[in-house]
């Protein structure tokens, strides 16, 4: 097994990763960072979203597993006195792997066009003043948005920032994706529809810039990406996965209940 270690920097996580380097080495696994099976995070979702964007182009070949050293994620499953039970079980089990969808975004400015994964969500927003765009949907015009910005996240990125816009929480089993507002502005020229909307996996969504050069913030999870040559967007769900190897169950409405209602 070929693994590789991505910790948050904090000094528990890389006392942690130590201690996995130990144990991995007990068991005759591989550090390799550049050609690993299995990519393990320690800190936080955070951390996995940094861990995600660095294997970004492995995606077919490693699986995920996240070891949380803060308050309980969402993608990290085990905690960090668990260690020792994860190796272990990384040596004698075999894993269940779960995959997760994730989203496409491909800008397109005069020079070309620029694609994007995102395991949360894709935010665009404007720098200078409130961003104006039409919506489209399957090529047709939908909305005309005038606000703070938009929001298109994944199932699993739908208890992060979608969450605090009042957009619903999905299940990462439906291919799909969210787009939620931020702070529309409602009169009779711009005029949204309010609630969020979710879209199967089959449709499409254009975000058209509706200004010659607005210089625009785009967000992919923790990557900001600023430019004013964007004309437009494509959002879709993309055909590519994250994979999750589970040694053992991690149900997600469980992950909700603990993260938002009750002590775990
Ligand atoms: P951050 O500011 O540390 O993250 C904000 C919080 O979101 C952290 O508590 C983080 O958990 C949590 N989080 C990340 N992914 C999540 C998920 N899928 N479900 C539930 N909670 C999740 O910045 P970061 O760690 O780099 O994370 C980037 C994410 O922050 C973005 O993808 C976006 O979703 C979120 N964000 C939220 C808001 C908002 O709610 N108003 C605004 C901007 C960005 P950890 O502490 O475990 O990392
Ligand atoms: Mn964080």
């Amino acid at each position: 097994m070929r693994y590789v270690v991505i910790d948050r920097g904090d000094d528990h996580s890389q006392q942690l990763s130590e201690r996995f380097h130990t144990l991995a080495a007990a068991q005759g696994f591989t550090p390799d960072e550049h050609q690993p099976d299995i990519v393990i995070s320690i800190g936080g979702d955070g951390t996995l979203l940094e861990a995600f964007h660095k294997y970004v182009h492995l995606l077919d070949q490693v699986s995920f597993i996240g070891v949380h050293t803060g308050h309980l994620g969402f993608y990290a499953d085990w905690q960090a006195h668990e260690l020792d039970t994860l190796v272990m079980k990384m040596a004698e089990d075999k894993p269940q792997y779960v995959r997760y969808p994730l989203i496409e975004v491909v800008s397109n400015t005069p020079d070309g066009s620029d694609r994007y994964l995102a395991l949360n969500e894709f935010t665009l927003k404007g720098v200078e003043g409130t961003l104006v765009a039409s919506i489209h949907i399957n090529d047709e015009l939908f909305e005309m948005f005038r606000g703070d910005g938009i929001v298109v996240s994944t199932p699993s990125g739908s208890t992060a920032y979608n969450k605090s816009l009042g957009g619903a929480v999905i299940h990462p089993s439906i291919e799909s994706l969210q787009i939620a507002e931020i702070a529309s502005i409602n009169n009779r020229v711009y005029r949204t529809l309010g609630s969020s909307v979710v879209l199967p996996k089959h449709h499409h969504c254009d975000i058209v810039s509706a200004k010659e050069s607005q210089r625009l913030a785009l967000v992919v999870d923790h990557i900001t990406i600023e430019r004013n040559d964007i004309r437009s967007l494509r959002c879709t769900v993309s055909d590519k996965k994250i994979c999750f190897a589970r040694y053992r169950p991690f149900p997600f409405w469980r992950r909700v209940r603990d993260a938002f209602l009750v002590e775990p």
